[in-house]
């Protein structure tokens, strides 16, 4: 699927056209254009020709269901992976932004197979496009979106936006900009431009260690944006804006998981507004390098931080039988 094309072939029809067009392929999530009753079939023809609607993937179910990875092939041969996680209350997409990670996190999978390339926004869309699809055969949609896949979203800062805005159209797929979330191994530049948008879409920041010498230790791209800077980013972000920012924080065994950790990190974060910031913590998920903290220590480190008056909560792990959790995907490798 190449939405890109798209739009290039219908910049030369009549304006209702693209309206016509959009409406199949987000709202009513055709799958070929001989779906789309509203066109004419000469066009319809065209259209199949020249930017047909087939995604090319493949799916991993989790053995208990709740979890379904889609392992998609680009136009160019290129892989890219997104999840569904199925909550009680909702269908959430994590989608990919690059193929690969030129950040290299020494615990994420995504980061070790290096940089390929950033997704168009159309590619973006594409991902959430195929689990909507999915979703729709059991009647149920895709409610939310988060910037969790592989790839950090802020080094194709254009994209992620343009995307954002295609999920977003009411007319579309019409998933709200509070379902939305973005998660950043803190690239600066783009928390700042993320702030003069003024977009209600959520900030996550993956922060995984409360200083910066254990921080580099894990996530060279700490040497370019030290937690001062981060912090600071994030401060005017909440100011500007008044929305809550996550914290996300991995519970690695012996690393990062002891108790002065947590107070070392509850004290860091004590610069900012408490009501506007919370901490999710993540157990590590093996890529390799680390094990995954004890249920103990995690226990432990949430209790310290809730006595220094920081909100907690814990990520469900999904995914983890199929190589769909979080830092395990490396497009298929
Ligand atoms: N590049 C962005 C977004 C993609 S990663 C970022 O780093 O924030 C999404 C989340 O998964 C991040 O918080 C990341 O640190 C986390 N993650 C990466 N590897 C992981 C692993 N092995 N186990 C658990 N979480 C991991
Ligand atoms: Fe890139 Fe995020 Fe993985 Fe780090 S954790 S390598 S920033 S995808």
């Amino acid at each position: 699927m190449n939405l890109e094309k798209l739009e290039k072939i219908l910049a030369d029809e009549p304006a209702f056209r693209l309206k016509q067009a959009k409406e199949a392929i987000f709202s009513k999530l055709i799958e070929n254009w001989n779906e789309a009753s509203n066109l004419p079939a000469a066009f319809r023809e065209k259209l199949n020709q020249e930017v047909p609607l087939q995604i090319d993937f493949k799916k991993f179910i989790s053995s208990d269901g709740v979890t379904v990875k889609f392992l998609i092939t680009l136009g160019d041969g290129q892989k890219i992976e997104s999840v569904l996680m199925r909550h009680e209350e909702r269908n959430t997409v994590c989608v990919s932004s690059e193929v690969g990670c030129p950040l290299g996190c020494t615990f994420c999978a995504t980061g070790k197979m290096g940089f390929i390339r950033n997704l168009s926004a159309g590619e973006i869309v594409e991902q959430v496009l195929c689990v909507a699809r999915f979703l729709k055969k059991e009647n149920q949609r895709a409610d939310s979106v988060v910037f969790m896949g592989m790839g950090e979203p802020f080094l194709n800062y254009e994209n992620v936006i343009a995307a954002i805005k295609i999920l977003n159209d009411e007319k579309g797929l019409g998933i709200g900009a509070r379902h939305i979330s973005i998660s950043t191994a803190g690239v600066v530049e783009g928390i700042r431009k993320f702030t003069k948008e003024a977009m209600q879409v959520n900030l996550a920041i993956s922060l995984h260690a409360p200083n910066d010498k254990l921080r580099n230790e894990i996530m060279p791209v700490g040497k370019k944006y030290n937690i001062k800077k981060i912090l600071a980013a994030v401060g005017e972000y909440l100011e500007t804006t008044g929305r809550k920012v996550m914290f996300e924080y991995l519970m690695i065994k012996n690393f990062n998981d002891r108790p002065e950790h947590a107070r070392e990190l509850a004290t860091l974060l004590s610069q900012l507004p408490r009501n506007l910031i919370f901490v999710n913590l993540i157990l590590y998920n093996p890529t390799g390098n680390f094990l995954p903290s004890k249920k103990e220590a995690v226990q432990k480190f949430k209790e310290n931080l809730r006595r220094a008056g920081i909100i907690v909560t814990e990520r469900y792990r999904f995914g983890r039988g199929i190589k769909g959790a979080c830092g395990q995907l490396a497009g298929g490798k």
